[in-house]
């Protein structure tokens, strides 16, 4: 058989997952020297994972990435393979079989746990279902959120615990014409909530916002940002750490919250944003839904950047019937793959997996947060995937396998036998002009099919 990577015998890689890292790996491999076809799965018929159900319906800049995303798939060494749930349409072992490396970049599709008593009561929701109702993904199109309280707390202080809390405090005039479910839109033309709780269990100093997502909340047409002043004593080692020149994001964090504190509050003003610093959630409390959360104020201790949140004792009383807790994604296991349970990520060595003693595991590969955790920024993926993509180029004698691989052809075999719908790009782009056209009336960049049907029937007609 003639040189694996080679026009007669290309490299068939099959990748898990279509958000960034998955189309980050797909154009590392395109535009390698080595002659490859990539077939990327997807659960959803529709592609760019958190591209298009996590970035804030808000933040349209952010997504306009998916103009780089499109040039990959339009290369013909490119394929969707869209509506097919990996794991259990088909396994990893019969991509193996298909295909001469597996890559995974299936990300963090679930929320780290609160672990403290009332976490599951009603009213108490993870930020994932929040962000995937607003954004139309078709997991959470059917959740309910209770938004007739006038007090809403969010648990956590990083962009997404921003995002969720941005969303409640806009009007309906900032959202409108942004590619927000009109379902998420009509609940929050309704809602009561006056008051936004965002929860830090660290200092102003420890933040884990980005400048410009905090910046934003100095910009709300209808809703005031606080910050309390004295809240914005450091402690030595605070002090330290924003003197590190390194650390120049959580200067500039601080200061914002610095020019928030000094803000006149405007009554004129609907709604109030409060940054609380310093505190735990330790209980919340109901008899069958949130009714209040108690909170454990903090004091930091440890050296500068290792700081950590120890509890006092001395607790307070928020009433409150509507929650979120934003503390951290977590990636979930795939059968056939090894998981690192406590991490709630793949274990692996440069995107190399291996099993839970280190040892690799030939032909498979992670990207991405399933490979690293939920950190960085949409970008902060390029240079991981391509990590990834250069080990798996390293392996490639390794790969080279006496079989012969029919790649696309034999997963389009087991899913016809198994009656599996599945969707390719050209499909996609059909429910990508109908959104289009559906948005355009009403002033929004699109209005999202929400139902997996929905954009079947599209593709149907
Ligand atoms: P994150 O940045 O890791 O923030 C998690 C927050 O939860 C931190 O404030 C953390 O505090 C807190 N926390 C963790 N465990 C806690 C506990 N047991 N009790 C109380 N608080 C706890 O995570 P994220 O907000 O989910 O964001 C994930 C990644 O996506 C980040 O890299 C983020 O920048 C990125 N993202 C970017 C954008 C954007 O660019 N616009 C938007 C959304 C998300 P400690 O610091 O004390 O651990």
């Amino acid at each position: 058989m003639s040189t694996l990577g080679t026009e007669e015998n290309p490299l068939l890689v099959a990748i898990v997952g279509s958000g960034p890292s998955g189309f980050y790996a797909a154009e590392a491999l395109i535009k390698s020297e080595v002659n490859v076809k990539v077939d990327t799965l997807e659960r959803l018929p529709s592609p760019y994972g958190l591209v298009r159900s996590g970035v804030a319906p808000d933040h349209q800049k952010l997504k306009q990435v998916i103009a780089l995303y499109q040039k990959t798939a339009d290369s013909p060494d490119f394929n969707l393979i869209a509506n097919v749930n990996v794991g259990t349409d088909i396994t990893i072992e019969e991509l193996c079989q298909s295909h001469h490396a597996v890559i995974i970049t299936s990300g963090a599709e679930t929320d780290r746990k609160l672990g403290v008593p009332g976490e599951d009561l009603n009213g108490s929701y993870t930020a994932t279902e929040f962000v995937g109702w607003y954004n139309g993904h078709p997991d959470y199109r059917d959740r309910e959120f209770d938004l007739s309280h006038e007090v809403a707390v969010i648990i956590g202080q990083g962009n997404v615990a921003a995002d969720v809390s941005r969303i409640l405090a806009k009007t309906v005039d900032e959202l409108k014409h942004t590619d927000i479910a009109q379902h998420a839109l009509d609940t929050l033309a309704e809602s009561k909530i006056k008051e936004i709780h965002v929860i830090g269990r660290r200092g102003p100093a420890q933040a884990k916002f980005t400048p410009k997502e905090l910046r934003e909340f100095g910009e709300l047409s209808d809703c005031n940002s606080i910050v309390r002043e004295e809240d914005m004593l450091l402690n030595s080692e605070s002090e330290a750490e924003l003197q590190e020149k390194s650390n120049i994001a959580s200067k500039k964090i601080y200061e914002q919250f610095c020019e928030f504190s000094k803000r006149e509050v405007d009554p004129a003003k609907s709604r109030n944003c409060y940054f609380n610093f310093l505190m735990g959630p330790k209980e919340l409390i109901g008899e069958t839904k949130l009714e209040k959360i108690i909170l454990e104020k903090n004091q930091l201790s440890g050296e500068a950047f290792k700081q950590s949140a120890r509890g006092t004792g001395e607790t307070i009383e928020l009433e409150t019937g509507i929650l979120f807790r934003s503390i951290g994604y977590r990636g979930v296991p795939i059968a056939g793959v090894p998981f690192h349970e406590s991490w709630g990520t793949i274990p692996n060595e440069n995107g190399r997996i291996t099993d839970n003693d280190g040892n690799i595991i030939p032909k498979l590969y992670a990207a991405g947060w399933i490979k690293r955790g939920p950190s960085g920024i949409i970008g902060t993926n390029r240079a991981c995937s391509v990590e990834t993509v250069q080990c798996l180029l390293e392996d490639l004698e390794k790969l080279a396998d006496k079989t012969n691989k029919a790649g696309a052809e034999e997963i389009y075999s087991i899913l016809n036998k198994k009656n599996i719908r599945y969707v390719n790009f050209d499909d996609w782009k059909k429910v990508d002009a109908k959104e289009i056209e559906v948005g355009d009336p009403k002033g929004k960049p699109r209005e999202k099919f929400t139902y997996v049907d929905e954009m079947l029937s599209v593709i149907d007609s």
